[in-house]
Parts: C-alpha cells; structure tokens; sequence
C-alpha cells in the first residue's frame, strides 16, 4: 500500500524527528513509500532563500544518511504537479472552510502580513495526498483537521466532476517515541523551537550532546529511587529514560541523575554515529544525493501525471 510522507524543510533535524519519524519511516519503507522534502511549504512562512536551499540539501543527504532509501526520496517542488493540482483543488475549496482550519487560525488570521499561501496551505498538501492515491494517511492530531478537508475535497471534486481521487482514510501513526525538550521537558522537542538548549540535533557532534544532556532539567530527588518514571512530576527524568529505551538503553541498575545523563549521552551518540558518518561521506559527494532525488522526482512524475491528467479533463481543461 501506498505510504507517504513530507517533511518541511524549516530547520535542523532533531532527535525528535529521528526516534519519531525517521525510524518509523525507515522500518516502513518500501518501494511503494513516497518520502518527500517539503520545501513549498516552508515558503508559507518568511523566509531565507539561502537559508532554506541550504536546508533542503542539509535534509535530502540526512534522509539518504538514516537509511530511507528503499522509498522514492523527492523535493517537493521537483513535482510540479503538486503546484498544478493544488490550485484545481483551490478551485474546488471555499474560503469559508480554510477560514476554519485551526493552524491558520492561530497563526495568520487577522495579520495583514500573512501570506496568501499560509492560508491555502491545506489545500496543497491534500494535492501532496490525493496525486498518490494514497489509501490511509497517519497524522498526528495537528494535522487531523487538514486531513478531513483532504477528504472533502476528494469527496466533492469526484461527486461534481466524476470518480477520480482515491479518498484517504485517517489514520493513527505508528507509536514512534515522543521527545521533549531537554531544557522544558513540558513540551515537544521540535525544530524550531527559540533556543537550542533543550535540543539535539542529528548532526550535533558527541561534545555537544553531551553538555546538552549534562544541562538537562531533572528535578531535586536523589538516590536510586529517584531514576524512574513519572510524566506528572518528574517530566525531565522520565524524558531522559525514554529517550535512552528509544536508543537501546536501559535504565535499571542505575542509581544517580549522573548515571542517568551518562548512559543517555553514551546511548544518543551511539544512535546517531553512523548516521552522522554516513552524512560525512554523502556530502562529499553532493552529486550522488542529487542523482537519488533527481531518479525520486522522475518517478513522482511517472506516478502522479495520469492523476493530474484525470483532474484536468474532469474539470474541463483541454
Ligand atoms: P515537525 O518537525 O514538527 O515538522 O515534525 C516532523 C515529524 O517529526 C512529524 O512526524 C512529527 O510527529 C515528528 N516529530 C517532531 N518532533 C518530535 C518529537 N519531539 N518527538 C517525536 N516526534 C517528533
């Protein structure tokens, strides 16, 4: 079955990617998975021309480096049927129903400098859905809503134009871990969180994650007893210990905050070497990651035409 999935490409990846998605992705992927870098979403924000070129390489050569080459790799904007089909779709959307997705609600309603394509945003990424014929789509809550409109959208283009969009099911993701900031262990580890304190990054070398951990907020318990867990009132130890079960460590035995932030450090360097020595040897050899996403974006083409093709004559372009 078909298996898709973007990342937007607006900062570094994080430990938090990697244990969240990245390894789930990589355990799921096959030649039927479609793993793309979103770089059309990341202009909905302001942004840095270079900043985000840089970004889509930094991310295509890491997503090779984790091993998730058995899906098709691609650059969003190397598909222009994403763009083509967004804007039938826009055509098939109302303002009312965009008006009501919540992320734009929070963040652009109501500010005149928002961009237009903050607010149509959702429509695109239910072309990114629809084009593949994808059958079930996992999301996570912050994307439900945009999901559903996916369907709608789906649903009232076939009924007023004919049968041509597969309507995707929901679905609830594949349990990856979820990491919380070291420095504010209340809320997610996410990439563009303000500073960086609290976050490790794929390609953040031993030293650094090192002092990230030493500096980790635990509490003021000591002892043996005190190494375990309880999201409640200890949120900062029991992120430590799930992020060291995620990279194969265990926390028995173990008596001391200081143990604890030892065998964290030791388990997250270990998780992240050879994708960090395999990042090295890629970006040696930038032409090698761009014939991969170049053969990626080929066969999106290949896939998605007959389904742009479909939407064009049912709409009633010649
Ligand atoms: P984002 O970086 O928020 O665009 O998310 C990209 C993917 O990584 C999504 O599948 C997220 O669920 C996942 N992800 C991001 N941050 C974390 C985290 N701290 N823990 C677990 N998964 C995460």
């Amino acid at each position: 079955m078909t298996h898709l999935s973007l990342l937007k490409p607006t900062g570094h990846l994080t430990l938090g990617n990697h244990l969240g998605a990245l390894r789930p992705m990589r355990e799921a992927a096959t030649g039927d998975s479609y793993y793309g870098i979103a770089d059309l979403h990341a202009l909905t924000v302001a942004h840095d021309p270079a900043a985000l070129r840089a970004l889509v390489q930094e991310m295509a050569t890491l997503l090779l480096a984790v091993g998730l080459e058995p899906a098709t790799l691609f650059v969003q904007s190397h598909v222009p049927a994403h763009s083509e089909l967004a804007y039938l779709l826009e055509c098939t959307a109302t303002t009312g129903e965009l008006n009501r997705m919540i992320q734009f609600k929070e963040k652009g309603r109501g500010v005149p400098t928002t961009r237009a394509s903050l607010f149509t945003y959702p429509v695109l990424m239910a072309a990114d859905i629809l084009l593949y014929r994808a059958e079930r789509v996992p999301v996570g809550d912050d994307q439900r809503q945009h999901v559903e409109l996916t369907r709608d959208l789906a649903l009232r283009f076939n009924q007023a134009y004919g049968p041509v969009f597969t309507v995707p099911e929901i679905a609830t993701p594949a349990a990856g871990a979820r990491v919380m900031d070291l420095q504010d262990p209340t809320t997610k580890m996410g990439k563009s969180h303000q500073s960086g304190a609290g976050i490790i990054y794929l390609l953040d070398p031993p030293d650094i994650i090192r002092r990230k951990v030493a500096r980790a907020v635990t509490d003021s318990a000591t002892g043996s007893a005190a190494v375990r867990r309880d999201r409640a009132t200890k949120p900062g130890v029991t992120n430590l210990i799930d992020i060291l079960e995620a990279c194969g460590g265990s926390a028995d035995g173990l008596s001391s905050y200081g143990a604890l932030k030892t065998a964290v450090t030791e388990a997250v360097v270990e998780e992240l070497a050879p994708i960090q020595k395999r990042y090295a040897d890629l970006a040696c050899d930038p032409a090698s990651v761009t014939a991969v996403y170049a053969a990626g974006a080929e066969r999106c083409r290949e896939v998605t035409a007959p389904v742009l093709a479909a939407a064009r004559a049912a709409i009633g372009l010649g």
